[in-house]
């Protein structure tokens, strides 16, 4: 059996379905009445009332497909992609829940039947590791499932406990790791789980023995009934299933890949020098599916993420030689790869490809010259001797050239450099208090302008983003 992308979540939620689990859509990337979560970030953020006890379903078992967004907010994996096998901005979280209803045992038995009979991984390189003092979990793996105890490893709060944000619910976990073998081991002295952070131990499914909401004081209340919620990265998964030892070789992404490689017209490397092609591969995912989930391109919360991401996959364009906007382009290839699974992203599609096609010809008209200033500033810095691009430096990037800090800070580190951040932070404060002092009123903030005509262009239909609910898309 071919394990491809597709199939790997179709398989997940068809096992699921037959242990008694609903199959539930995937909810948007914008959390609807959720202030203290800026994207979906994990399966369970559409199921938060439900594991509080305010909502009632008509289920109790449920399984989904999560689209989510890890860059900016609390989960931030903004800068970690491209540089390991497993992170990305946006990706697929496979989840299994219970709402009350089963708990660790079935929870573990399940994953386990999953990976080693459905997926058949080799049960000798899989690890679990549960919560220091979790000694149920403990005994689960080692009586119920037979894992050997030094393959099962206790770890701390910042593994294995696991908070949806500052409050609300949490509890222990248990995960699922497997050992992609002695090759790829990191440089750390002690290359172990818990011990480093490389890709040869790869987490794949986290485990969450929901048991407790959370408040303002960090105060920890039981839940009514512990739950369970789980997490695995489809594209880690894949990866594995598929032998190839990064996400970007999973016939999820490497079509984005090989795609840009055409538009650069350069051979993509494995190692470092294939970075910009990862950068944009991940980034022109999160970007097609957050616009079709409403967000739009601005200069604050939501919107300026999407600017940040869009425009740092530009410029990453622009370093391998693509001296146009591009990122348009690629939108049909993703609704190819992900269309079936996600149909909004296939009829959203024109939208999608003209909000991005405005952004990236706004942003041409300085990136030529933000990028020659960038160019000399960091030369002066090493003319000089320093290893520091001043904030105040950043900060004209930024204000005058359109380049979100990530940006300064990707160019100061192709030159060995880093960013004076709080100097930049200090610059953007003195700015704003000017901006405070000339305001006057408009109605529309910085750049709407722009949508709002577009908007009228493509009539007020097209664009359903905003108010849409959990159950409108269909995985
Ligand atoms: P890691 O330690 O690798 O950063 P995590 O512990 O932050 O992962 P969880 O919050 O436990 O991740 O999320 C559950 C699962 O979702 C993970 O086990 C992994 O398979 C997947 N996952 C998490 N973050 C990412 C990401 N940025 N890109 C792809 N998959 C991810
Ligand atoms: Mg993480
Ligand atoms: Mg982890
Ligand atoms: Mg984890």
């Amino acid at each position: 059996m071919e394990f491809t992308g597709n199939r790997v979540r179709q398989l997940f939620l068809e096992y699921f379905e037959q242990k008694g689990h609903t199959i539930v859509a995937s909810s948007s990337l914008v959390p609807h009445n959720d202030p203290t979560l800026l994207f979906s970030n994990a399966g369970m953020n559409q199921f938060k009332d439900v594991f509080l006890g305010f909502e009632k379903r008509p289920y109790v078992r449920a399984t989904t497909s999560q689209k989510c967004v890890r860059a900016g907010g609390k989960h931030n994996d903004l800068d970690t992609v491209g540089r390991t096998a497993r992170h990305h901005t946006f990706f697929e979280m496979l989840g299994n829940f219970s709402f009350g209803d089963y708990f660790k045992k079935d929870a573990i038995r399940f994953a386990w039947e999953f990976l080693t009979e459905v997926c058949q991984l080799p049960k000798d390189k899989l690890y679990a590791t549960v919560y220091l003092d979790d000694d149920e979990a403990f005994a689960l793996w080692r009586d119920m499932i037979g894992v050997p105890e030094e393959r099962i490893l206790r770890l701390g709060e910042k593994d294995n406990f696991w908070a949806m944000g500052d409050t609300g619910p949490c509890g222990p976990c248990s995960e699922i790791l497997i050992d992609r073998g002695e090759h790829l081991r990191c440089k750390a002295d002690e290359c172990a789980i818990g011990k480093c952070d490389c890709d040869r131990w790869l987490e794949i499914w986290n485990l969450v023995f929901m048991q407790y909401n959370r408040d303002e004081n960090g105060v920890m209340t039981p839940l009514p009934r512990p739950s369970i919620d789980t997490g695995m990265g489809l594209e880690r998964v894949t990866s594995v299933l598929q032998n190839v030892g990064s996400n970007y070789d999973t016939d999820l992404m490497r079509p984005i890949i090989a795609f840009v490689e055409q538009l650069c017209g350069q051979v993509y490397h494995r190692d470092d020098r294939g970075f910009p092609f990862r950068v944009i591969a991940d980034h022109i995912r999160s970007c097609t599916f957050l616009i079709t989930d409403g967000v739009l391109p601005g200069n604050e919360g939501r919107g300026y993420v999407l600017r940040r991401i869009l425009r740092r996959a530009v410029r990453f364009g622009k370093v391998l030689g693509i001296d146009k906007p591009f990122m348009h382009e690629i939108v049909p290839v993703v609704v190819e790869l992900m269309g079936a699974a996600y149909p909004d992203i296939r009829e959203k599609q024109d939208f999608v490809r003209k909000v991005i096609k405005i952004e990236e010809e706004r942003f041409h008209e300085t990136l030529t010259d933000g990028m020659r200033i960038a160019a000399d500033m960091v030369a002066k810095v090493k003319q000089e001797g320093g290893n520091v691009l001043p904030g105040k430096q950043a900060f004209t990037l930024y204000d005058t050239y359109g380049f979100p800090l990530d940006l300064a800070e990707d160019i100061a580190e192709e030159n060995g450099l880093t960013v004076d951040k709080d100097g930049f932070q200090q610059a953007m404060e003195a700015q704003r208090e000017r901006a405070r002092a000339a305001r006057q009123d408009t109605v529309y903030g910085a750049g709407m302008e722009l949508w709002a005509e577009l908007l009228q262009q493509l009539g007020p239909t097209v664009f359903t983003g905003y108010g849409k609910t959990a159950g409108e898309s269909v995985v």
